[in-house]
């Protein structure tokens, strides 16, 4: 097993990528590698199987990604790759990345195939040919049975997530899928833990894998105070600009984000917000690195926008605040970068935004720095309003004690014997002069705050909180959503997320209610299904959260689940050809008597009389 420590250093042109992807790297604005990826990327050019532990946020998707690339041979419009995730979201992700890094590969063609899409637009498009497919075990499954999706050529399979596969009951799907691929194939398994089921499957299907570990080392952070934000409601850089300017003591601060371009693209947006700001990246030579990092030190910039590499050792006394604007990619990032405030003595601030997909790394990092990290409350319209309205009149007030003020209270008087008006007035117009195109006020609604999961409530085997949400919701998108607290009833969304839930708590006693259906479906404890497989197909293939999910009555040779009211006829169509381990569900409104589960077997008085296991 190896870990990350010796690695950090390496560029991306040390790892053994070829040029064309060393350019696409370049134009995306990558530095440098992540640990994860200086560590998996030699691996898997050379051909080698690799268990890579990592969570998201480590760049794990690169990872992967890039040697697959450079294994793709675009003429063979076969499926030359099969990537595997959890969900939906996940495939549309990593099909996303795939495509931005090809870039430079003319007639690359990444398709993500997950359920809940129709199959007709996904029968067009495996016909058309993809070089890799990305998508959720039940849909490959279905795929690889109605012989739409063709393995003979494949060369690389990924599972992503593997121990979120496991926890939504597709570990078998995945098994499944692995029986049927060819013998000589490369196979990359990524966990963030490795529960003893993921671990017999890698010993099963993968041939003397390479284990990466990216090594969570523990780490004293001297006395800074740490806070996040979880990303929501609000975009990122009007929460920055918010919580900047309410912050006490705020004199300067370096902005952590993970590209080059984003450097420029954040500095370049808070300079037109009236910051003195500017960006630190590794496209500046020594001279203008220096140059920058003496600005500010002497004041002449407030803010200064950097991507790890570009601000290793910067040693800037009045930095009295780091934000991790994008999330580090492990805790020794993390310790390195708010170790940029609170020097020579200082008091030091150390801000976290983290979109709700990344609370596993948060808790990391608690766990590492082994302190633990409050949430931020945003700042009101009212909180920014009262600071602005302060700063004002301290302002006013140093002009009225500094000044020689005789000039100007001269002309006041004039206007006032002129207009017939009071001093009051005047000051007030005045003041309205001062601020104008920095008004006192915001406009606008406050959103509304989401409380994080409470730490370490996620354990393998057991459902914690998803972390994994729509990408609208990472970019801290406004619009509302389906999961929106403030929605009082269930909706239906084709890009919903699937979030399920502990299989040893109890699913919510819902009574029966007019706004739920109950439907029956032709799997049970027979073929050895567990409500996990039920809840995990459901979301994923109908896009309903699991909390939407009501009661799931376990039977032997079929099932009970309750639904919202209201349910779409493509979700309904989508629910009505799924399967459940590999058995067609055949989801239909329930006629049959409640209490029997419907079940009639020979022995049906018994079962008649047993009582359903209830969730
Ligand atoms: P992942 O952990 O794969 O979900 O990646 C998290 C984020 O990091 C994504 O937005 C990637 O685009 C970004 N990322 C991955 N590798 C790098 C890199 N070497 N430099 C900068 N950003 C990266």
């Amino acid at each position: 097993m190896s870990t990350t420590e010796a690695t950090n250093a390496l560029s991306f042109a040390d790892l053994g990528l070829s040029d064309s992807l060393l350019k696409t790297l370049t134009d995306i604005g990558y530095e440098t590698p992540s640990p994860i990826q200086a560590e998996c990327i030699p691996v898997l050019l050379q051909g080698r199987d690799l268990i890579g532990q990592a969570q998201t946020g480590t760049g794990k998707t690169a990872a992967f990604a890039l040697p697959l690339m450079e294994q793709i041979d675009v003429k063979l419009t076969k499926p030359q790759a099969l990537v595997l995730t959890p969900t939906r979201e996940l495939a549309i992700q990593v099909a996303e990345a795939l495509q931005s890094y090809a870039k430079n590969l003319p007639g690359f063609h990444v398709l993500p195939i997950y359920g809940g899409q129709s199959y007709t637009i996904q029968l067009k498009q495996l016909s058309r040919g993809a070089h890799i497919i990305v998508g959720t075990p039940g849909r490959v499954m279905d795929h690889i049975e109605r012989k739409t999706l063709n393995l003979d050529h494949l060369k690389t399979m990924v599972l992503d997530e593997a121990d979120e596969m496991l926890r939504m009951g597709f570990i078998d799907d995945v098994e499944w899928i692995l029986e049927r691929t060819p013998a000589q194939h490369q196979t990359a398994l990524f966990s963030a833990t490795m529960p003893e089921q993921i671990r017999r499957v890698a010993q099963k299907y993968l041939v003397d894998p390479r284990e990466i570990k990216i090594k969570s080392a523990t780490a004293t952070v001297a006395a800074i105070r740490q806070v996040y934000w979880q990303v929501s409601g609000m975009h990122k850089l009007d929460a920055l600009t918010r919580i900047l300017e309410v912050e006490d003591n705020f004199d300067a601060a370096i902005i952590f984000v993970r590209t080059k371009n984003a450097t420029v693209e954040l500095a370049d947006k808070l300079s037109a917000r009236g910051y003195a700001a500017a960006a630190l990246n590794g496209d500046l030579n020594q001279q203008m690195r220096e140059r920058v990092i003496e600005q500010l030190k002497s004041g002449a910039l407030d803010i200064v926008v950097a991507t790890d590499v570009a601000a290793r050792g910067i040693d800037v006394p009045r930095v009295s605040h780091v934000v991790n604007y994008d999330i580090p990619y492990d805790t020794e990032a993390y310790v390195h970068r708010i170790g940029r405030t609170g020097r020579a003595g200082r008091t030091g601030n150390a801000i976290l935004f983290v979109a709700p997909r990344e609370v596993s790394m948060l808790r990391s990092i608690e766990r590492a720095t082994r302190q633990p990290i409050a949430p931020l409350t945003l700042p009101s319209r009212a909180d920014v309003t009262n600071k602005r309205v302060t700063d004002f009149k301290a302002g006013v007030v140093e002009v009225l004690n500094a000044e020689g003020l005789d000039f100007f209270a001269n002309i006041v008087a004039q206007i006032a014997e002129e207009q017939n008006v009071g001093a009051e007035e005047i000051a007030a117009a005045l003041a309205m002069m001062c601020q104008k195109g920095k008004p006192l006020q915001i406009p606008g609604e406050d959103p509304v705050a989401r409380p994080l999961p409470a730490a370490d409530t996620r354990r393998p085997g057991s459902f914690g909180e998803r972390d994994r949400k729509p990408r609208s919701e990472d970019r801290g998108d406004s619009r509302p959503r389906f999961d929106d607290r403030t929605a009082s009833k269930p909706r239906f969304e084709g890009g919903g997320e699937s979030r399920p839930r502990s299989e040893d708590k109890p699913r919510r006693a819902m009574a029966p209610s007019s706004d739920m259906i109950t439907y029956r479906i032709d799997v049970g404890r027979d073929h050895g299904v567990q409500v996990k497989d039920i809840v995990g197909a459901i979301a994923n293939e109908a896009g309903i959260e699991s909390r939407f999910i009501g009661r799931i009555g376990l039977y032997d040779e079929s099932s009970t689940v309750e639904l919202p009211a209201g349910m779409p006829a493509e979700a309904a169509n989508a629910l009505k050809r799924t399967r459940v381990r590999g058995v067609p569900i055949n989801m239909r409104p329930d006629e049959g008597r409640p209490d029997d589960g419907g079940d009639r077997k020979s022995d049906g008085e018994r079962k008649f009389k047993k009582k359903p296991a209830s969730y």
